[in-house]
């Protein structure tokens, strides 16, 4: 396996930056940069979206390129919800005399049904 893929970004290779320049003296490029693999690395997880993709802005210009087919691998046709208890409301006054409410939600379970 290769230690790197190549940016998935549709337009990676249109960005003039110093790093992306290749090609001999007459006959220069603006490449689609590297990204370094380091699958040696106790810390490497192969599921990280940042493998593929060299930036934020590369990750989100192939997800708008490409979001009608991203959300047909995982359609939500119905929202989720999480179990809390009652919320409860908390006052607070400050040694200046304002006050001020909290909300205290607390979590009874994660739906994780997909
Ligand atoms: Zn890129």
């Amino acid at each position: 396996m290769s230690n790197y893929y190549w940016c998935h970004g549709p337009n990676c290779h249109t960005y003039k930056t110093q790093d992306r320049v290749r090609g001999s003296k007459g006959s220069k490029v603006l490449r689609t940069r590297k990204v370094k693999q380091n699958t040696d690395r106790s810390w490497y997880n192969p599921n990280n979206f940042y493998n593929y993709f060299c930036s934020n802005g590369c990750y989100n210009e192939f997800a708008n390129a490409h979001v009608q087919q991203i959300i047909r691998i995982a359609p939500r046709t119905e929202p989720l919800e999480t179990p809390i208890d009652d919320p409860t409301k908390e006052k607070h006054t400050t040694g200046y005399g304002h006050t001020y409410y909290t909300h205290e939600i607390n979590l009874k379970g994660v739906d994780t049904t997909e």
